[in-house]
């Protein structure tokens, strides 16, 4: 049975994707392997906005969030908290052994430049995790303001999450004092899961040659020394590496501009039907992601039975609440390949089932 998925991630594959997939193998060591890698690098730094290399790691996000913390973590870790992906990194680096503590803010709330400020302030940290768009609950924090306050504390790495904002928005990692960029393949780039992409910076390679804790696979210093050949340490997931190069030329030809002017506008579009149901936004007004929004259950809908007449009825599958917030938000992604065709039909869909419920526009 097949159906769309307007889930906050994994987000829907499209054909031309999933085709260019199906290619023969080729050699991880292979002079076209090099140049396929080496075709990446440019598209990959305009996207995220830096001079610094791209790696790319096969794993998903968790991987590289881990092995950041692992290769530059030497006194203590600022984790910034406002939902379940930002929450989970104070945990990560519990498991770890790493010192960490934490700013909490509640779910939906951005993450404060002011908050962020006093506490780098007190100088025991030398490592701060951040996440851009917090997915669990649909709420993005003001990059720019962040990186005022980044800028201001040179000792301190910075490890930025841009998992379902990278390629939807400028991100401009240089520009906003960010030193280990993460992202994934299976949420705004629209590509199946199971490769992640970082980019460190100068500073946090040093860091990380000053330490030894930083294992193997996730070692940024062998990721470097590969990259400089045109390479990873491992066998990557060349199946993706052909997909990411596909999006990369589809990207190029919509136009970066173009792509995030598409975001907004189709974020716009769903948040005002939510409004129009009488459905408020969950985050914070002014900080809702520009991916997906996350909207509070204010009808008291039914979200198991939506979801079930949403997938049997129309072929699409939308998100019922993240964790803690099952039931009580629901989750659309607007994120990766939609059109305004395919989000108004969704809306229209959903309209459709809304009133099956038994629920009237108020
Ligand atoms: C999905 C997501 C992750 C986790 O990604 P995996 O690829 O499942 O490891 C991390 N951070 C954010 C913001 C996410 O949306």
């Amino acid at each position: 049975m097949s159906y769309k998925l307007f889930i906050p991630g994994p987000t829907a594959v499209s054909e031309k994707t999933l085709r260019t997939m199906v290619q023969p193998m080729i050699g991880h060591r292979s002079k076209d392997f090099i140049a396929l890698y080496r075709s990446l690098q440019p598209g990959l730094q305009k996207i995220f906005g830096t001079k610094d290399h791209v790696y790319l790691s096969t794993s998903s996000s968790w991987g590289i969030m881990e092995g950041s913390l692992r290769n530059v973590v030497q006194k203590k870790v600022l984790c910034c908290m406002n939902g379940a992906f930002s929450d989970k990194w104070l945990d990560v680096a519990n498991r770890c052994g790493l010192a960490a503590s934490a700013i909490q803010t509640n779910w939906g709330q951005p993450i404060e430049p002011g908050a962020l400020r006093s506490e780098l302030a007190t100088g025991v940290y030398d490592t701060v995790t951040i996440i851009h768009s917090e997915t669990s609950c649909g709420c993005m924090s003001d990059l720019p303001a962040l990186g005022i306050v980044l800028r201001e504390f040179p000792d301190v790495v910075s490890i930025v999450d841009t998992v379902s904002s990278c390629s939807a928005m400028p991100i401009d990692k240089d520009a906003n004092g960010i030193d280990i960029l993460i992202t994934g393949s299976q949420k705004a780039f629209a590509l199946p899961p199971g490769m992640a992409m970082l980019s460190p910076s100068v500073k946090a390679l040093d860091r990380a040659a000053k330490g030894n804790t930083r294992g193997y696979y996730f070692d940024l210093l062998e990721f470097q020394k590969n990259h400089e050949g045109g390479m990873t340490p491992s066998t990557p997931v060349i199946t993706l590496i052909y997909a990411l190069k596909s999006k990369l030329d589809d990207i190029q030809e919509e136009g970066l501009e173009a792509r995030f002017a598409r975001h907004a506008r189709l974020n716009k579009a769903v948040r005002a039907w939510g409004e129009s149901w009488g459905f408020s936004l969950f985050p914070r007004p002014g900080f809702g992601s520009v991916t997906l929004n996350c909207f509070a259950n204010t009808r008291s809908a039914d979200l198991v039975a939506l979801n079930k007449l949403l997938k049997d009825n129309h072929g699409f599958v939308i998100d019922g609440g993240y964790g803690k917030l099952k039931g009580k938000t629901f989750r659309i992604s607007n994120m990766g390949d939609e059109t305004d065709e395919t989000i108004s039909d969704l809306l229209q869909a959903l309209d459709t089932v809304l009133s099956k419920l038994g629920l009237g526009k108020p």
